[in-house]
């Protein structure tokens, strides 16, 4: 490659940096998303259209081998354009996770390849000790991400428990995987040739079981955390798989994503009052693991859509809180509708977003903005729970770990010591669902058996519906 294509193909990989940047910048707020979702498509064609040339140019690469490749990010992209179209707004965080671990293993395969049929040449000594060293924490760091990755999947779709797994002596099991992988790179990085692959394979497989271990030991309000958790994790497998690439924009695009991971991570258990330690080492001081809440006494009244629509009628201030079942009914279209509709009778109407409500951090605030409700009518929890007491109707939408009183007072809770938005202090509170399940953590909520509290059963759109009907003809 002469001088002026390398100078060429560093200025592409800059600029490439410099949009990733301006897509970060962009997604941390509603309004400057979509423009950061642009910057983000821009920065990734143009890296990959300067990868592929920076490969052709270096190896002079035959037609059909660049062929090849370009159909197989042909497949991919098809593959991923056609899933994304299709999933559901609920199935989002799955399918979040499923992506995450996709890096992980990725990281793996670039680790274990470019060991076992390296294609740089390395000198020997301190060169390749590096090179052995940046290929065993690539591949750990990969394989960490791809189990976890895995089993968070698994627990968000409901196929493995969403209850912390606390095996006895977990933490030293831990430990001792960490320790053990640690060991394994003295003989890897002293092996010849490709002779220390049983080593390698070694640390992948305890890093895998690591990975799946940690995640298994996190539940209840903790798994939020996880998913931003694993999404930095990719970050770091992906800066990592850069090392050994020796491809810089890889290290950086890795750097962005693992530290901006992080950052989301620190600011939801803060927001939370959640420990990181306790997300980060699997289960870190929760000795208890409280699994159960203390039973709940009481009585659950029922109202019909045309008490409610009179309820909401009289009121002078309501509040909405939108939770997951919000998404499963798919009820924001309908929701805006009822907000227009109390809004041209003078009724201040707002909506309060807890920041684990639904099963994606901003799940809530996309499928709002999404049914087109303007961002100042919606507040973050803190901003709305003082209000709470002077509140006329708090209609909560499919909404139940996110407003359960226990979280507060109930010690014996898996999710005690989570803020919540404080329905109960409004006048009155109705609640939409279905039935009486319990949400994601899996507890009783007093709240539905509070004088005060209303239940409207039924699936959340149709019942939102029917309100707004009821208004219309009253
Ligand atoms: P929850 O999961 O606590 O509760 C949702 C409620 O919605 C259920 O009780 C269900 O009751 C009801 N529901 C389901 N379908 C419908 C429907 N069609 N119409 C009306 N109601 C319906 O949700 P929250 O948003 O309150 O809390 C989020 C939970 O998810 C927290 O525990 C959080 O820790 C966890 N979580 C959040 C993540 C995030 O990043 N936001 C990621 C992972 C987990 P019923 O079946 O009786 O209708």
């Amino acid at each position: 490659m002469s001088g002026g294509e390398a100078g060429v193909y560093t200025t592409a990989y800059l600029l490439s940096g410099v949009l990733f940047i301006r897509s970060l910048g962009g997604l941390s707020r509603q309004d400057t998303a979509r423009r950061g979702n642009r910057f983000g498509i821009a920065g990734m064609v143009l890296a990959i259209l300067t990868t592929l040339s920076v490969w052709a140019s270096n190896k002079g690469v035959p037609p059909l081998g660049l062929g090849v490749m370009i159909g197989a990010i042909g497949i991919g992209a098809s593959v991923g354009a056609v899933l994304a179209r299709r999933v559901e707004m609920t199935g989002m965080p799955e399918l979040v996770a499923m992506l995450h671990s996709f890096v992980g293993v990725a990281a793996v395969m670039v680790g274990i390849s470019s060991y076992v049929a390296p294609t740089e040449h390395i000198k020997p000594g301190m060169e390749l000790l590096i090179h052995l060293l940046e290929i065993s924490v690539g591949v750990g760091v990969g394989a960490v991400t791809f189990t976890g990755s895995v089993v968070a999947w698994g627990k968000l779709r409901g196929t493995f428990s969403g209850r912390p797994l606390l095996l006895p002596g977990r933490h030293l099991l831990n430990l001792g995987l960490a320790l053990a992988m640690a060991a394994c790179i003295v003989p890897f990085a002293q092996a010849d040739g490709s002779a220390g692959l049983p080593w390698l394979l070694a640390i992948t497989a305890m890093a895998g079981v690591l990975g799946a271990h940690l995640v298994l030991a996190i539940g209840g309000a903790d798994m939020p955390v996880v998913v931003s958790l694993l999404n930095s994790y990719s970050g770091w497998a992906a800066a990592a798989a850069g090392f050994v690439l020796g491809n810089d924009l890889l290290i950086v695009t890795g750097a962005l994503v693992g530290s901006s991971g992080a950052i989301l991570s620190i600011i939801m258990c803060r927001a939370m009052n959640r420990s990181i330690l306790n997300v980060v080492f699997g289960g870190f001081g929760t000795e208890s693991g409280a699994t159960s809440a203390a039973p709940v006494e009481g009585e659950v009244v029922a109202m019909e859509a045309a008490e409610v629509a009179a309820a909401v009628a009289g009121a002078k201030e309501v509040v909405i809180v939108p939770g997951y079942g919000m998404a499963v009914a798919r009820a924001q279209a309908s929701v805006w509708e009822l907000t227009r509709t109390l809004r041209e009778r003078g009724i201040k109407v707002r909506f309060a977003i807890h920041p684990v409500a639904g099963r994606l951090p901003g799940h809530m605030n996309v499928l709002l903005a999404e049914a087109g409700v303007p961002y100042d009518l919606v507040l973050e929890m803190e901003d709305i729970n003082p209000d709470m007491d002077r509140t006329d109707v708090v209609l909560v939408l499919g909404a139940n770990d996110i407003v359960n009183p226990g979280a507060l007072t109930d010690a014996s809770s898996p999710i005690y010591g989570m803020p919540v938005i404080e329905v109960w202090k409004a006048k009155l509170v109705v609640v939409s669902k279905r039935g009486m399940a319990a949400g994601y953590a899996g507890v009783e909520n007093p709240l539905f058996y509070l004088d005060n509290t209303r239940m409207l059963f039924g699936d959340a759109r149709k019942s939102v519906d029917a309100v707004i009907q009821a208004l219309k003809a009253g």
